[in-house]
């Protein structure tokens, strides 16, 4: 087989053949490491020099490797979160969901660049600069994961780990036309992974297809006794085998789904969901009143917990120190000022300011409040329904710089995956197609459409969308073949 070849099989292909004893898992090595070292869209911070590993072509994973999203702790190898101040970080330990990657038999590959603690929705927020989309390299893959994301569609690695605390999968996954899957809260340890805001953050999977997501995933979640919010899912994680959706009920969140939305963006989906109906199932229109609020309460619970989280970077345990003999206040703050970005600072200013006392109830209380009501309404539509569908991001990828200087425009991004984040529920998003870009360019760009389930429905959620998958067949080629 040729590299080409190679690179165009998916990790679940990958598997068969190696398992047929047609393929050795150190020849995919050889083919991945090489595009790997060439990467010109500064997908990597880091990749791995040595030769093939020894590979078990029985286990789960048989050898095929995987890229690492950069704020997965990884022993011994730089874990840098995308922030100056853990450059050149070696953790002395693994994060679970890596080591339980590992333990399934796949070997690391590289480590993904990132928005700086995963906060971000472009990639430009990576002190290592930022990342190019492989269907259009004037434009940023999103984020926080887009280097997870245009890594696995450039066919620079077979597949990745991202974290997603308001859309940080879903959305790059999206813009750079693959499957982005954030499974239930809990159902992958957070221990190793260097936090942002610890009661959303999750981690999930970057692949080229829905059965290929099933696999990582399963290989990923697990009871961990070192994170004691882990509950691990009920069942094993099925490869899916849908191929329709009858019986299965749509509901389409109204506030979710029109206003804001880019038109291509919108014509894409309406077109997945005729799909859907020739595929059985019903698509109704419904509400989930309090969604618009999502962002809100988001950009106050989100930067509140972080505020928390991002304490420990003092210039003490972790990474750089700036000390110019002023004393210990003057070393923490040089350290902060020198090591965080624009947008982490920001973030910690909002939220001590939040978390303050008397403006605690005022802002933190009610967006926590605002949290329950939309976990209520998912509740609520729920009963109706089997999964909740909308557009993934309200626009395609857009150009390097265009939203860096306009916060607001950057954080509408994550609008229709926030509420998903805020209540914990599963939502994976699959590639539907492609729209012209606004403003009268002719670039065609990935869209995205997302399904959302209730907690815990990963296999159903799986199964609806390898149905749709089937039947969209959209050609995710041109990505890699530009790379
Ligand atoms: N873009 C959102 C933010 O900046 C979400 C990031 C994420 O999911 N990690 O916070």
């Amino acid at each position: 087989m040729t590299a080409t070849e190679l690179v165009g099989l998916t990790a679940a292909e990958a598997i068969g053949r190696i398992r047929a004893g047609e393929l050795e898992p150190a020849e995919l090595w050889s083919a991945y490491q090489q595009r790997a070292q060439a990467d010109d869209l500064n997908a990597y911070t880091w990749v791995a020099d040595a030769d093939a590993p020894a590979a078990d072509p029985a286990a789960p994973l048989a050898g095929v490797p995987v890229a690492v999203k950069d704020l997965f702790c990884t022993e011994g190898i730089p874990s840098q979160a995308g922030s100056r101040i853990l450059e050149n970080y070696c953790p002395p330990y693994t994060a679970t969901a890596i080591q339980n990657i590992y333990d399934a038999g796949a070997p690391l590959l590289a480590k993904t660049n990132q928005d700086e603690f995963a906060m971000g929705s472009s990639n430009e927020n990576s002190a290592y600069g930022p990342v190019l989309n492989p269907w259009d390299r004037a434009r940023v893959p999103g984020g926080s994961s887009g280097g997870s994301a245009a890594a696995v569609a450039a066919g620079l690695a077979p597949w990745a780990t991202g974290t997603d605390t308001g859309g940080s999968i879903r959305q790059p996954a999206a813009l750079c036309g693959i499957v982005g899957f954030k499974p239930t809260y809990g159902a992958i340890s957070r221990y190793g992974m260097i936090a942002f805001a610890s009661s959303l953050d999750q981690a999930g999977t970057f692949t080229r297809d829905v059965t290929d997501a099933a696999l990582l995933l399963e290989a990923m979640v697990g009871k961990d006794p070192y994170d004691s919010t882990c509950l691990g899912l009920p069942e094993p994680v099925q490869p899916p085998t849908a191929t329709d959706l009858r019986g299965v009920r749509l509901g389409v969140p109204e506030e979710l789904s029109g206003e804001g939305i880019e038109p291509g963006v919108l014509a894409a989906f309406e077109r997945t969901l005729d799909i859907a109906r020739d595929l059985g199932a019903t698509v109704e229109s419904t509400h989930l009143p309090h969604a618009a609020h999502g962002l809100s309460a988001y950009y106050l619970i989100a930067p509140a917990e972080c505020s928390s989280n991002l304490a420990r970077f003092d210039g003490v345990r972790y990474g750089m120190r700036v000390d110019d003999g002023g004393g210990l206040l003057d070393m923490y703050t040089g350290t902060r000022a020198a090591g965080f970005g624009d947008e982490v600072k920001r973030r910690i200013m909002l939220g001590t300011y939040a978390l303050s006392s008397g403006y605690y109830d005022a802002y933190y209380g009610r967006a926590q409040k605002v949290r329950t009501k939309i976990s209520e309404d998912f509740e609520s539509a729920f009963s109706a329904f089997d999964f909740l569908v909308t557009p993934t991001s309200p626009g395609v990828a857009f150009e390097l710089g265009a939203k860096s200087d306009d916060p607001l425009a950057m954080y509408f991004n994550d609008f229709c995956t926030v509420p998903m984040s805020l209540a914990g529920i599963p939502a994976l998003s699959i590639p539907n197609g492609t729209a012209q870009a606004p403003g009268g360019s002719s670039t065609e760009l990935p869209t995205g459409f997302q399904i959302a389930g209730p907690a815990f429905s990963e296999n159903k959620l799986l199964n609806a969308a390898y149905a749709l998958e089937t039947a969209l067949a959209f050609d995710s080629s041109p990505a890699r073949e530009a790379s």
